[in-house]
């Protein structure tokens, strides 16, 4: 039998599905992952425990939409997974989560402004709210994500949930967890006052600085 070449990837995969449980992102089997592969990609199967869940569950699907390798179904959202890997050429991997305040910001159908330094690193811009769309119209859903999302490596999915993209699985993650703080920050002290976004030109500088300086000789101090 030839040897998987992906297994320590989605062993990754399952790792950081494992954490996403753990902190409450991930609820049951709602939320799900994608990694970017050269035949397209890796994303978890449909209705599957993160407990009990094994490398061979995976499910390989094409950029064009054909299921190539598993014995599973994949996730009832790849079409989501797959618009936005499509659409973002720098995306390699992608986190779909229901935690609980960028879900809540969703349920008011509202973006989420830059208001903080760390969501204009790795976000990269505000973070805007599709149409409500039920999960189950796999294509529409897909749609609507796809043109929501722009620059930005995040959507939120209307009285759903949330969707952060990275260049790899530990990006996605630092996202999804940036974002979280972002909506947790808005929701706490949106009640207190008015909230200053930071500018879109700075925005875009910051976006920069931690694409191609941060941690490096050019950012030294
Ligand atoms: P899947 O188990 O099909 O990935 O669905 C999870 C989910 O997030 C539904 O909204
Ligand atoms: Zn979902």
């Amino acid at each position: 039998m030839t040897q998987d070449p992906y297994v320590s990837l989605k062993q990754e995969m399952i790792e950081k599905c494992r954490l996403l449980e753990k902190i409450g992102y991930f609820i049951g089997t709602w939320g799900n992952v994608s990694v970017r592969i050269p035949e397209g990609f890796l994303v978890t199967p449909s209705r599957v425990q993160y407990a009990v869940i094994e490398p061979r569950d995976f499910v390989t699907v094409s950029l064009g939409g054909t299921r190539l390798a598993g014995h599973c179904w994949p996730s009832s959202e790849t079409e989501i997974h797959r618009a936005v890997l499509n659409k973002k050429s720098d995306v390699g991997a992608i986190i779909h989560s229901h935690s609980p305040y960028a879900t809540a910001v969703s349920c008011l159908h509202q973006s989420i402004p830059v208001f903080v330094e760390d969501m204009a690193q790795i976000i990269g811009g505000e973070v805007r709210c599709t149409r409500y769309i039920p999960a189950g119209q796999h294509k529409e859903i897909a749609a609507e994500v796809g043109n929501t999302i722009g620059e930005e490596n995040a959507v939120l999915l209307a009285n759903h949930g949330v969707l952060c993209c990275g260049r790899d699985l530990e990006e996605g993650l630092v996202a999804s967890q940036i974002l979280e703080k972002a909506a947790l920050m808005m929701l706490a002290a949106g009640g207190a006052g008015k909230m200053f976004p930071i500018p879109e030109d700075l925005v875009k500088s910051e976006r920069y600085r931690f694409l191609y300086k941060y941690g490096t000789a050019h950012d030294a101090p």
